[in-house]
């Protein structure tokens, strides 16, 4: 039976290392498909054979399991014959019992009973928890870009769980990748990986995988009218990505511009130039308008001030100019005032401006006379002065009279006056005495004329007081 078995064993061993080396062998061999099926049946039931064997003669451990603690067996009392580990002769304790232990490895406990029969579990210690490979940079704690590598050193991977999904192991079945395209879709943000062993082990590790890199700027070149701009940047997660941002060439470095202004100020033109390279200049028609700043007076020219507004990539510039253009209006003269002496024979005409009148001019009046009334004898003559001022071209006069001419007195000639025929009342006149009646008449008329002669004196002396 024992050599049957062992026979049994060799044939399921060689039809599995066929499976595993090559499916055309089983196809080939498929021409012997009844020989095939009755192998299958016998394999089948010699593991369920083999399984029942082994749990009724070992107990305390399954075959094929693996173990990260010492592990206490007990050996059927049938079977406890002849007992060994991975081939070597081992002592069982009084209660058929044995504690396997020892370095991580398979373990092979065969059990025989007297009859020679056999039966064998084989298991696997595993008391090393997984570790983060050395080469792998995922280490506890970690900020990670985009994509997430881990690899292990763990002889019996069984399962890797991140934030509790499973992870498609790599080709090796020590590690996984999360990458966008991969089987296994990234998870950003804060993440818990766990890796399980075979034997239970786990080894967990926090990281923090970024949906994208986190630049920081290494160098920048500002962009100028004759330099291209860039901006390098680097990931300061994970290092390795970079960045480069073109930035094209920047705008002329244009300031305040100079104004160019036309003599009498209604135009202008701004020029600007490049503090970069002055060799570029840009020349721009300005719009002008203008506003009285000071308005002209009788005397003073009037201001304008001009204004000159011009626009550059958004940006307003403007300049002022003043220019004295607005003609004075000159005054306003009209007839003058005449101011006279008391005697008539200086005058002088003043000359008010409309305009305003703290703006006189006074000038020395040319003043000619003329006899309006000659004086008589007894009567005071009027004299007419004429004032004449030449101004702006114009001629004014003005007249006055004045009753400034003396009265002549009578010239008596032989008894009366030769002007204007007055008797002279002193006069007596040289004629013979012919009789007292012509001596009386005299006499009365001499007294008459006497008394017309005194009443004139008198009215001409109130006469000159009424002047
Ligand atoms: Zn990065
Ligand atoms: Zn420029
Ligand atoms: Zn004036
Ligand atoms: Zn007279």
């Amino acid at each position: 039976m024992g050599k049957q078995r062992i026979l049994l064993r060799l044939a399921v061993l060689l039809f599995a290392t066929g499976l595993l080396f090559g499916m055309q062998v089983l196809v080939v061999g498929a021409s012997d498909a009844t020989a095939s099926a009755a192998l299958s049946e016998e394999i089948a039931s010699e593991s369920r054979a083999r399984v029942i064997d082994a749990e009724s003669i070992f107990s305390g451990i399954t075959d094929g399991a693996y173990y990260n603690h010492p592990v206490t067996v007990t050996v059927n009392e049938a079977y406890a014959d002849t007992f060994t580990v991975n081939g070597t002769a081992t002592r069982l304790d009084a209660n058929n019992r044995f504690v396997l232990d020892g370095a991580d490895g398979a373990y092979t406990l065969a059990a025989a009973d007297a009859a020679g029969n056999s039966t064998a579990v084989t298991v696997t210690l595993d008391k090393t928890a997984p570790a983060i490979k050395s080469s792998s940079k995922l280490k506890e704690g970690g900020v990670y870009c985009l994509t997430l590598t881990g690899t292990f050193d763990e002889a019996n991977m069984d399962r890797i769980l991140v934030n509790g999904t499973k992870m498609a192991l790599g080709s090796n079945g020590n590690g996984f990748t999360m990458t966008s395209g991969s089987m296994n879709k990234p998870i950003f943000g804060a993440l818990e990986i766990v890796v399980y062993d075979k034997a239970g082990n786990t080894l967990t590790v926090h990281v923090t995988l970024n949906a994208e890199h986190t630049y920081a700027e290494t160098e920048r070149v500002e962009p100028t009218c004759l330099v291209r701009g860039h901006i390098r940047s680097r990931c300061t997660v994970c290092e390795i990505a970079t960045k480069y941002e073109d930035l094209g060439y920047g705008a002329h470095a244009y300031g305040e511009p100079v104004f160019t202004w036309s003599d009498d100020g209604k135009r202008a033109t701004a020029t600007f130039t490049c503090a970069t390279d002055n060799s570029h200049t840009q020349t721009v028609d300005a719009t002008v308008t203008d506003t009285v700043k000071t308005p002209a007076t009788c005397t003073e020219d009037g201001v304008t001030t001009y204004t000159a507004t011009v626009m550059l990539d958004g940006e307003e510039f403007t300049a002022t100019k003043e220019v004295a253009d607005i003609p004075a209006v000159g005054h306003t003269y009209g007839a003058p005032a005449f101011t006279w002496s008391d005697d008539g024979k200086r005058a002088t005409a003043t000359f008010t401006c409309a305009t305003d009148n703290s703006h006189t001019q006074t000038v020395e009046a040319t003043v000619t006379d003329t006899v309006k009334t000659p004086a008589t004898c007894t009567e005071v003559g009027v004299t007419t002065y004429t004032a004449t001022v030449t101004f702006d071209g114009k001629t004014y006069t003005a007249t006055k009279d004045i009753t400034d001419i003396a009265a002549l007195g009578h010239t008596y000639k032989e008894g009366k006056c030769v002007n204007c025929g007055q008797a002279d009342p002193r006069y007596v006149a040289d004629i013979p005495k012919t009789g007292a009646e012509v001596g009386a008449l005299w006499q009365t008329l001499l007294l008459v004329l006497v008394g017309i002669g005194s009443m004139r004196t008198a009215m001409q002396a109130r006469r000159r007081k009424a002047f």
